[in-house]
């Protein structure tokens, strides 16, 4: 989760100054094709992007309505994806247009035009992430997440479809939604596991278990320089990338990660400094001015300007 924080304390909402209990969390999406974070929260703090018409809802009546939710989530104006939490999560904000108001802390995610495969699972993603995160702060479960829709059916929220007019597009549901909560808030803590060889295999976890792990090294041999134990995977790959020169192990000392494909992608690094241009970079690490196109490439960049601080890749 990319979580930020920009309370709206120009909303009447929040003006209001009331606390609940939190109850439940109840899930929003925006309603309008427009998944840029900045059309709603602000105003911009350099990553959210300036709001032309400054009518996000860090206003009195944004809209001229009482609207308030605790936090959304959207793009930057980078395009990655982020959570803004807008309100304290135990104030009472308007978000259910009914008596979950009382007791839901509620999101919005930013709608764009429901047919991105990408975008829907990178917010979804953040959102189950959001949750996950919530339900630990206030001891909560899956079974305490409902979406406005499914509020209305209980007759603690206002009649609108979000967001089960769009999880469907995707082959997801507000059933999936907490299912994917439930995995994760019963997932081990990664970072909290076992470092150390000793307390790895110690008694307290089931043989099962203890064979199930993934281990970040530099060496099988050299267990003292082991970044963690991990049972997902992706998260071993991830750490392992995080720590150059480290590989993913399995439970059986084969390195299994990177593969040699990977190790092969290991880039020298050049950081721009001003007056440096890509032809030049070229010229000084692949000999050739004119292999400038494959600096870019490597580096996806647009356009042929480079600016000082940023760190390309060069090819191999
Ligand atoms: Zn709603």
């Amino acid at each position: 989760m990319n979580l930020h924080k920009l309370i709206f304390t120009e909303n009447a909402c929040y003006k209001a100054g009331r606390k609940i209990t939190v109850k439940g969390i109840m899930v929003h999406s925006t309603g309008a094709n427009n998944p840029w974070l900045k059309r709603y929260v602000g105003p911009d703090d350099g990553l959210l992007g300036k709001n032309q018409y400054n009518n996000h809802w860090n206003t009195h009546h944004p809209g001229g309505r009482e609207v308030c939710v605790h936090g959304f989530i959207g793009k930057l104006a980078d395009g990655t994806i982020a959570t803004y939490q807008t309100l304290p999560w135990d104030h009472r904000g308007w978000h259910a247009g009914g008596s979950a108001n009382n007791t839901h802390i509620g999101f919005e995610i930013c709608e764009d035009g429901l047919a991105d495969a990408t975008y829907f699972s990178k917010v979804y993603k953040e959102a189950v992430e959001l949750c996950v995160y919530l339900c630990k702060l206030y001891g909560l479960t899956e079974q305490n997440i409902i979406c406005h829709s499914e509020g209305y059916r209980k007759g603690v929220a206002s009649n609108h479809g979000d967001v089960m007019h769009w999880f469907p597009k995707h082959g997801k549901s507000m059933d999936t939604f907490r299912a994917d909560v439930k995995l994760l808030l019963n997932a081990p803590v990664e970072k909290e596991e076992p470092k150390t060889e000793q307390k790895e295999e110690t008694t307290e976890y089931p043989a099962k278990l203890t064979a199930g792990y993934y281990r970040v090294r530099k060496e099988w041999k050299d267990s003292k320089s082991q970044i963690g134990a991990y049972r997902v995977l992706a998260n071993a790959k991830a750490a392992a990338d995080k720590n150059p020169g480290t590989f993913v192990f399995s439970n059986d000392g084969v390195a299994i990660y990177p593969t040699q494909e990977k190790k092969e992608e290991i880039f020298r690094i050049h950081t721009v400094v001003k007056g440096d241009t890509l032809w030049d970079i070229a010229a000084k690490y692949l000999g050739n001015g004119a292999r400038y196109p494959e600096i870019k490439t490597l580096n996806e960049l647009k356009s042929n300007t480079i600016y000082s601080g940023w760190k390309l890749k060069i090819p191999n």
